[in-house]
């Protein structure tokens, strides 16, 4: 393997369940959502189950929302509600905001690489604090591809002054979008596992419980 000095110091993160806790973040929506609409519990458990299950984008899980439980409005404006107001209910901890503004300082250069509507991810960004502490940031929702394609990596690292081709490290918590597709961008990776099992076959170099705890491991290498 290479010395972390060839590896460069370019770092990348994921946005949700990475950098914040966006399965809380929604689980705050949810209750907001039913008691809105004056529903109970059984109601907000759908919502909870369904974005677990869900694998076709949000806007194929508003569809499902608005005929389960036979919404006027449309997949499209539910799904509009729902982007205007996640941004402010995920965080992003004060430990790990000051984590990354250590590795600035240490010489990294760091920077978000996340897929997702643009409104959504860069308002998420902007407010809880990440915005201020990194180089740059992309989504897949500007630019029209998604991760793992290499070429939206290379965008989320152009725009922190960096180039891929010298290589760094993609911290991300989804096996395929951020390992697999950080590897296959030429980065080294840190998958965050949230207490789960690496699943076979995800070519992590290293492991983290959090993006705190994936920050302290690659300030080491500084
Ligand atoms: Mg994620």
């Amino acid at each position: 393997m290479e010395g972390p000095r060839s590896v460069g110091r370019l770092a990348l993160f994921d946005l949700d369940d990475t950098l914040v806790d966006r399965g809380r973040g929604f689980a705050r929506w949810a209750r907001e959502f039913a008691l809105s609409r004056g529903w109970g519990e059984r109601e907000e458990r759908w919502l909870l189950a369904s974005d677990q299950e869900s694998t076709g984008g949000r806007r194929e899980f508003f569809g499902r929302v608005r005929e389960e439980f036979g919404l006027a409005e449309s997949a499209d404006e539910l799904w509009a509600g729902y982007r205007s107001r996640m941004p402010d209910l995920v965080v992003c901890p004060p430990e790990t905001l000051n984590g990354l503004t250590a590795l600035r300082r240490a010489g990294w250069r760091v920077g978000v690489v996340t897929n997702g509507a643009h409104d959504n991810q860069s308002a998420k960004i902007e407010r809880t604090g990440i915005g201020a502490v990194v180089d740059g940031f992309c989504t897949s929702g500007e630019l029209g591809i998604r991760k793992p394609d290499a070429r939206v990596f290379r965008v989320a690292a152009e725009r922190c002054g960096a180039d891929l081709a010298r290589g760094g490290w993609m911290v991300g918590d989804h096996p395929t979008d951020d390992i697999a597709g950080g590897r296959a961008a030429g980065l080294h990776t840190v998958w965050i596992t949230h207490g789960r099992p690496r699943p076979a076959g995800t070519p992590a170099e290293l492991e983290a419980a959090d993006a705190t705890e994936a920050i302290a491991l690659l300030g080491r290498r500084s």
